[in-house]
């Protein structure tokens, strides 16, 4: 992981996010560089940035945000998200959440 790797470890984040271990995930910490549970510091930012709780965050599928951009699975090629994606996913959940009170 690169040194602009936003995942922090418990032990490097400083103040630990609200919901703690419910909105962390298993990645590569970007100060310490070990395999941990992380929190993604930017995504956060960036949920909290759009009016988003991070009780949103810790929700169930499907009304789950992602809580990572890179991959859960180190070993997983899959590239991290981009912003513009993780922002489809927060509209995706809206429009759940729109539908489910017409109802
Ligand atoms: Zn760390």
């Amino acid at each position: 992981m690169t040194s602009n790797n936003p995942n922090r470890c418990a032990e490097c984040v400083g103040k630990v996010p609200q919901c703690g271990m419910a909105i962390a995930d298993t990645g590569y910490c970007g100060s310490c560089g070990f395999l941990n549970e992380v929190w993604d510091t930017e995504l956060l930012a960036h949920y909290r940035k759009r009016g988003l709780d991070q009780i949103e965050v810790c929700a169930s599928y499907p009304l789950s945000l992602p809580r990572l951009r890179s991959s859960h699975n180190p070993n997983n090629s899959v590239l991290p998200r981009t912003m513009a994606e993780i922002d489809q996913e927060i509209e995706r959940v809206a429009q759940i959440k729109a539908e489910a009170k017409t109802e």
